[in-house]
C-alpha cells in the first residue's frame, strides 16, 4: 500500500501538481514494493491530489522526488521499479501529440528567404531568432527580415543585435552591455513575444526551469529573464556546409535523432523537441532540398510544428 510520510499540506498538494514537487522538503512518497509495479502511476496520482499532470509525475521521477521501498515479501529492486514507472509514463506520453520546434538562428542571411517560402509551402510554423545588424548588411537582408515579420507562420525572436560580433567571451564579460544589445534589437524589430536565445549558448530559463551550459553567460541570461524574457536553448542541432549544402550529419541520422529524443523523452521537456539550424545553411539548392525533405519526414511522422512562445506544451 501507499503511504505518505509527514502528511500533505494544502500548499504542497498544489505544488506537487503544478511545480513537480519543488520546495516540498517535508514530504516524501512511500511506494511499497508489494504493489504491482504497473499500478504505480495510478497510485502516484492518488498522492497528487490537485489535478496531477503527466509532466508533474515525470518531473518528480526525473528529479528523484519519489521514494521507493523494497518489500521483503515481494522484493522488486528499486531500479526495476523506477524503470517500470518510467516506461509506463513514456507510454502515457506517447498517447499525446509530439511537438517539434524548428528554430533558425542568425537571420536575416542568405537562406532566410528559402526558410520563409518553405514554411509557407508546407504550411508549418517555424521560429527565427534574428540578429538585427544582419538586416543592414547586403542589399536584400532587410527584405528578408520583413518577409519573416510579415509571414504569420514565422515567429520572430531576439538573438541580440550584434551577435557580439562573434566574439562571445568578450560579449558576455559585460552582461549589462550584452543585455543592452538585446534591447537594441527589441527597439528595432517587432518581435512576436519576449523570447530570446543567447548567441552560442545553450541556456534555458523559463517558468521554474534554469539550465546553464557556460556560466559566463548566466548574468546576461538573468538580466533578460528579469526583463520578462523566456530564454531557450536546443535539444538537437543540425549543421550543413553553407556554401556546398552538404550536411555534416546525414538527413536520415538527424531525423532519427529527433525521433529518438521524442520516443525516449530525453529532450529538455518530454514530447517537445527543440531543433536548431542556422539560416545560412539553406542558400544552395541542395540545402533547400534537405530542409524540405526533413520537414516532409516530420510531417509524415505526425509531429506538430510549434512556436517557441508556446513551449513547453504539457499534459
Ligand atoms: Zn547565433
Amino acid at each position: 500500500m501507499l503511504k505518505l510520510k509527514g502528511g500533505l499540506c494544502g500548499f504542497c498538494a498544489v505544488t506537487l501538481a503544478t511545480l513537480g514537487f519543488y520546495s516540498c522538503n517535508n514530504l516524501s512518497n512511500t511506494v511499497m514494493g508489494s504493489q504491482k509495479v504497473d499500478s504505480l502511476v495510478s497510485k502516484i496520482e492518488e498522492l497528487i491530489v490537485e489535478k496531477p499532470t503527466l509532466h508533474a509525475k515525470w518531473d518528480s521521477l526525473r528529479d528523484n522526488k519519489l521514494v521507493f521501498h523494497i518489500d521483503s515479501l515481494n522484493p522488486i529492486p528499486i531500479k526495476t521499479q523506477k524503470q517500470k514507472l518510467k516506461d509506463s509514463l513514456r507510454r502515457e506520453f506517447d498517447k499525446h501529440p509530439k511537438h517539434i520546434y524548428l528554430t533558425f538562428d542568425d537571420g536575416p542571411l542568405v537562406g532566410s528567404r528559402a526558410i520563409d517560402s518553405i514554411a509557407r509551402a508546407k504550411n508549418i510554423k517555424v521560429n527565427a531568432f534574428v540578429v538585427g545588424r544582419h538586416s543592414t548588411m547586403g542589399k536584400y537582408r532587410l527584405r528578408d527580415l520583413n518577409l519573416y515579420i510579415e509571414n504569420p507562420l514565422v515567429a520572430v525572436y531576439n538573438h541580440s543585435y550584434t551577435h557580439g560580433f562573434n566574439r562571445l567571451q568578450t560579449f558576455y564579460r559585460d552582461s549589462q552591455k550584452a543585455f543592452d544589445d538585446f534591447k537594441k534589437n527589441e527597439d528595432n524589430i517587432a518581435f512576436n513575444s519576449k523570447v530570446a536565445r543567447l548567441p552560442g549558448r545553450n541556456i534555458w530559463i523559463y517558468d521554474e526551469e534554469k539550465k546553464i551550459d557556460i556560466a559566463s553567460a548566466e548574468p546576461t541570461a538573468d538580466l533578460l529573464f528579469q526583463d520578462g524574457y523566456k530564454i531557450f536553448g536546443w535539444d538537437v542541432e543540425w549543421r550543413l556546409n553553407s556554401l556546398t549544402g552538404v550536411a555534416t550529419v546525414p538527413l536520415e541520422t538527424v531525423y532519427q535523432r529527433i525521433v529518438n529524443f521524442m520516443n525516449n523523452k530525453s529532450s529538455k521537456e518530454p514530447n517537445n523537441v527543440v531543433f536548431l539550424m542556422h539560416d545560412d545553411m539553406f542558400q544552395t539548392r541542395q540545402g533547400k532540398k534537405l530542409l524540405s525533405d526533413l520537414i516532409d519526414k516530420l510531417i509524415a511522422k505526425g509531429y506538430k510544428f510549434e512556436f517557441m512562445e508556446d513551449y513547453p506544451i504539457k499534459y
